[in-house]
């Protein structure tokens, strides 16, 4: 793939530049090179924060949050004009499907708009207080922020992430994941090309275990947000602590869709389906359980069969319903969960097609019916086109099945019966609940994250410009 930038630089305080050691980036739909990166190193993560820092006492911490909220904005419009040439870059580097990379990067250019229009409406409060007193809060920027993001949907996390970050007026250091970080250094070079002051955004890829370490415990900065595998978060976390560093963490789930007997079918076999193998399954919010009341079992699973028979497996640019895993590795822990599920029955799976190069890493989607809830495929998450369906009998046993996982990030009710859907909206253990749909297109507005190990703090809409700032309560004595 031809690139317009030269993707082993590194961008630190508005400066380009090699780092001495490179990694490969492999094109999952082929299982080729196509491109190399920087490895960054510790170095580079302490002159990134150092760059940061500079950017907080220079032209980057003057900006009004009206002039943040316009070049944001900008940003948002260069991004969107660009969005062909970003997804074709995305879709060769992560294995998305064209049309759902382009969907990545209109939604980073929508971060973008809405964090734009939101900076300049952040505002504290005045608290009524004793006589003699004027107390008011203020909401300033952490500082420096780190980023450490995933490879499922680099444009969009970014968007969510650092753009939320940008508009409050911190100054960013994005450790992109190495399997997949061209689009990141592209929106980098956008932003620069739309103004965006030295400093600002600094990008520093490299391995998880090294450039990734090095972020999180760093001195210097004061956040960070990640979204990846509980593992890592929990290494995080245990880093951000010991320099006293708020954290934000998306740590994926294992969310259920509750179909009860009342439900529109028709309606919700898309997305029971569509849920579960988006971006090859890979996605944290991925709907992997789908739970149905007992009288509508048989017609619920071989109407999800059906939809699974005539899914088409392919490369990326084919653009057809479903890409490759993103590495050998993921495509063997994947497999090996299937295997797992041979006392399971097998319902349908997706067809990987002919002209699918032999070195990509495809794997048919696969349903599994019949499964108990307590089985590892209905409790661990696959992060593959793996979805189980488990019958259930009542709303109580809906309720406790849909809850007796570890994580809690998303769940959908499909039910017409409007007390059920408020009933299950407060008993569901999730950070978003959706009701007779799933996703709700994905709202940049809505805010997002999750309970348990799907993490904790919120990105997304108006929420997280709170998570990317710290209040300030001033209290004046004036008599
Ligand atoms: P996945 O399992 O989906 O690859 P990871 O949690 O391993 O997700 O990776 C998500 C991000 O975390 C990537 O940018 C990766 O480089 C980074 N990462 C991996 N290991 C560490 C670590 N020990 N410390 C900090 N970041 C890490």
């Amino acid at each position: 793939m031809k690139l317009w930038y030269d993707a082993r630089e590194i961008l630190i305080g508005g400066q380009w530049r090699r780092t001495s050691d490179t990694l490969p980036v492999e094109n999952p739909s082929t299982g080729t090179e196509m491109a190399q990166i920087a490895r960054g190193t510790a170095t580079d993560i302490d002159e990134a924060v150092a760059a940061a820092q500079s950017a907080l006492h220079g032209a980057w911490g003057k900006t009004t949050a009206a002039e943040r909220g316009r070049l944001l904005m900008r940003i948002g419009q260069m991004v969107a004009e660009r969005a062909d040439e970003l997804a074709a870059i995305e879709a060769a580097d992560v294995g998305k499907p064209l049309k759902q990379a382009r969907a990545d990067a209109l939604a980073l250019a929508r971060y973008m708009e809405f964090y734009g229009g939101a900076a300049d409406k952040v505002m504290g409060e005045t608290i009524p207080y004793l006589n003699g007193y004027t107390v008011y809060t203020l909401r300033e920027p952490h500082g420096v922020t780190g980023h450490i993001i995933p490879w499922n949907y680099p444009m969009q996390i970014i968007g969510r992430s650092v753009g939320a970050a940008l508009a409050m007026g911190n100054a960013c250091v994005l450790k992109p994941a190495e399997e997949a970080c061209l689009t990141a250094l592209a929106f980098a070079r956008i932003a620069q090309e739309a103004g965006l002051p030295e400093g600002a955004l600094n990008v520093v890829p490299g391995l998880g275990e090294e450039a990734g370490a090095a972020l999180s415990a760093h001195p210097g900065i004061n956040h960070i947000s990640f979204t990846g595998s509980v593992h890592v978060g929990t290494l995080i976390q245990a880093a951000a602590a010991r320099n006293v560093v708020p954290v934000t963490l998306e740590l994926g789930g294992k969310s259920p869709q509750l179909v009860f007997n009342d439900a529109d079918l028709d309606a919700a076999l898309p997305f029971l389906v569509n849920a579960g193998i988006q971006n090859a399954g890979q996605t944290c919010s991925a709907s992997s359980r789908i739970l149905v009341e007992r009288a509508r079992y048989d017609e619920v699973i071989t109407r999800m069969a059906e939809r699974y028979k005539a899914l088409q497996v392919g490369p990326a640019d084919a653009d057809l319903d479903v890409g490759p895993l993103i590495s050998a590795r993921q495509k063997e822990i994947v497999q090996g969960f299937i295997e797992r599920g041979t006392d399971l029955e097998m319902a349908a799976q997706g067809r990987i097609v002919d002209q699918a190069p032999a070195g990509g890493h495809y794997v048919a989607p696969t349903l599994f019916g019949g499964v108990s809830a307590g089985h590892a495929l209905a409790q661990q998450e696959i992060f593959g086109p793996v979805q189980v369906v488990i019958p259930f009998d009542d709303e109580g046993e809906a309720v406790q099945i849909a809850n007796g996982t570890e994580f809690g990030l998303v769940a959908s009710v499909w039910s017409r019966d409007g007390g059920r859907q408020m009933r299950m909206a407060r008993a569901l253990r999730a950070g978003q609940v959706f009701l007779n749909n799933y996703g709700a297109g994905g709202g940049v507005e809505l805010p997002f994250g999750g309970i348990g190990k799907s993490g904790h703090g919120r990105e997304k809409g108006f929420e997280a410009l709170y998570g990317f700032s710290t209040l300030k309560t001033v209290a004046a004595h004036h008599g």
